[in-house]
């Protein structure tokens, strides 16, 4: 298993968003003043993408209440098992260049 090399800036959903690995206390944050998605230094690699795609779907949830198409965010449960599904689902189907098929059957078998 590679590592990914953060910071990482994007231009995301109208505004850059930093990508950082400078969470401390919680496992990952989003900023919706600065744009920064922050993700713990010392999580592992599978964890590290799982964190990323959950604040991205904060960011994606909060633009579209902004936009009105929905009325309300959904609750955390949901973000949390969403993101764990799709980064299971991305690594599984070889489309995570730091996080293997194989390294998903290691680290979450329970998931295989
Ligand atoms: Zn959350």
């Amino acid at each position: 298993m590679s590592e990914l090399t953060l910071p990482i800036t994007i231009e995301g959903l109208g505004s850059p968003i930093t990508i950082k690995a400078d969470a401390e206390g919680a496992f990952g944050y989003f900023d919706e003043t600065t744009g920064e998605i922050g993700v713990r230094a010392e999580a592992d690699e599978l964890e590290k993408h799982c964190i990323i795609v959950h604040e991205f779907l904060h960011l994606t949830a909060s633009t579209l209440k902004q936009a009105g198409a929905i009325t309300r965010q959904p609750d955390e449960a949901f973000i949390v098992n969403a993101a764990t599904q799709l980064t299971v689902l991305l690594a599984k189907a070889g489309m995570l260049a730091h996080v293997s098929p194989a390294d998903v059957d290691v680290m979450l078998p329970e998931l295989s």
